[in-house]
This record gives structure tokens, C-alpha cells and sequence, in this order.
């Protein structure tokens, strides 16, 4: 299984903003490239009651990590595919990724409606 550098399985048990950088999932080919491996600071998680402001400096720290981070896309795509619920991955806030994922499956119930519309006339054709 696969868990990228600032696994959400981490905060549970451990305040986020205090969690090291685990060298973990070697399996995981773009996990070795994560630039939050080098990163302690906490970005990536809120610790329990952070205030809005808090957390909206937090994440865009965060995502200024993700920016300059050589596996963003392969990160967001894990995140998104889990899902995972918390903290910010390949550049997205929790917040974010649900929106992502709600127009995936928008997209793809649009996509499903055009086969079944199009199926017969295709088969007729
Ligand atoms: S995109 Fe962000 S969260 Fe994902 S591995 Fe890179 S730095 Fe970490």
C-alpha cells in the first residue's frame, strides 16, 4: 500500500505539525522524488482547531512545496484515487480534491449518458 512522504496515517496518532518526514514506501516510484520528504515543518496537515487564517496561510505554504515539487501530478492522482480525506497533496486542500472529484463524476455520468444516446445509433450505423 501506498503512502506518500506526509501520510495522512500519520496523524492519528501524532499531531501533524509534529510529524517527521518518513522514509517510507520505497515500492513507490515518485514517492523517492517527494519534496516533502525534506519537509518538516507541518504544511501539509491542520493540527486540531487551527483558526481559518492559520489554515489558509498554511495550506498555500503548502501548495508553494507541491509548486515546486517534481511529482505533483503522480501525488494528486494518488490522493484523489485513495481518496485521501486530509491534508493538502499535489498542490490540492481536502476542499479541492472533492470538488475535482465531484466533476469527475459528472463527467463521467455525462460520458455515460452519451454512450447509451449514441450506442443505438451507432449500432445502426
Ligand atoms: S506534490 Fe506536494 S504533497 Fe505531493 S509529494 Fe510533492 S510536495 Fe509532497
Amino acid at each position: 500500500m501506498l503512502h506518500p512522504p506526509h501520510s495522512s496515517l500519520q496523524v492519528a496518532a501524532v499531531p501533524p505539525q509534529r510529524v517527521p518526514v518518513r522514509d517510507r514506501d520505497q515500492d513507490a516510484p515518485w514517492h523517492t522524488e517527494a519534496v516533502c520528504r525534506r519537509d518538516e515543518a507541518g504544511l501539509f496537515f491542520a493540527p486540531s482547531k487551527e483558526p481559518t487564517a492559520s489554515r489558509l496561510s498554511r495550506e498555500e505554504a503548502a501548495k508553494r512545496v507541491c509548486a515546486r515539487c517534481p511529482v505533483m501530478v503522480e501525488c494528486r492522482e494518488h490522493a484523489l484515487l485513495q481518496p485521501e480525506p486530509y491534508g493538502v497533496w499535489g498542490g490540492l486542500t481536502a476542499a479541492e480534491r472533492r470538488v475535482v472529484l465531484a466533476r469527475r463524476r459528472r463527467r463521467d455520468v455525462e460520458l455515460q449518458k452519451a454512450a447509451r444516446t449514441t450506442g443505438p445509433i451507432a449500432a445502426a450505423g
